[in-house]
């Protein structure tokens, strides 16, 4: 081709994104060799009791990104994040947004089952952190929305109460963080749907219009 038609070539490709796709090539294939880092993972004592480990489901170019705390025993079973009671509740929660699964890339902060669903120690979550580093980098969301306090306090690198952390925009890297209550919170006390709903509304707002300044936690 020659050299003039190759430059239109590339400016036409420019303006129709083509060069953004291609540069958006790849997630794939490195999350899946993180995936199989995490697979053989013995960073902590969890590996001693999980049946397997729990990585992520839904789509890696998503601009929305969910992430919980630790896998259940469903989850521990399938090998997908939020597939038991609790998933069962944020597919409705999603689907309630407007959005299809795959719109979203769900994980947690922790990547293999903690015995009889206790919370994470600090220990096991310092461990397994750099997964959902290098899960956010490679994923690269436009917004992050966490469930539960665990969560929330694991990204944002605080230790506040939900009540503090719930509805305010925050910011992870310059990702905009929306904490919000973990659905399984929600099955025990259905009467703070409403409010979930609220956080939920405002992740579809930032979804359309981008997000608000974040306002700060104090
Ligand atoms: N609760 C979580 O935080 N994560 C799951 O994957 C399932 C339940």
């Amino acid at each position: 081709m020659k050299a003039g038609r190759l430059k239109k070539r590339l400016e036409i490709e420019k303006m129709m994104g083509v060069d953004a796709l291609m540069k958006r090539a790849g997630p794939e294939a490195e999350l899946r060799r993180v995936e199989e880092e995490v697979r053989t993972c013995t960073r902590c004592r969890l590996h001693e009791g999980r049946t397997q480990t729990v990585f992520a489901r839904g789509n890696p170019r998503a601009p929305l990104l969910f992430i919980g705390e630790a896998p259940g025993e469903e989850e521990d079973r399938q090998g997908l994040p939020f597939v038991g009671p609790a998933g069962k509740l944020l597919d409705r929660m999603i689907f309630a947004m407007g959005l299809k699964s795959d719109q979203v890339y769900i994980t947690n902060i922790i990547k293999s089952r903690p015995p009889n669903n206790r919370e994470p120690r600090p220990a096991e979550v310092a461990a397994c952190f750099p997964f959902l580093e290098r899960q956010i980098e490679l994923v690269r969301p436009r917004i992050i929305c966490t469930l539960g306090r665990p969560a929330a306090n694991t990204l944002l690198g605080t230790n506040l109460a939900m009540g503090d952390l719930r509805g305010k925009w925050q910011s992870y890297r310059g990702i905009p963080v929306l904490p919000t209550y973990h659905p399984a919170y929600l099955l025990r006390s259905p009467g703070q749907k409403r409010t979930a709903w609220e956080d939920l509304k405002k992740l579809i707002i930032a979804l359309a219009e981008g997000p608000p300044e974040p306002a700060g936690l104090f």
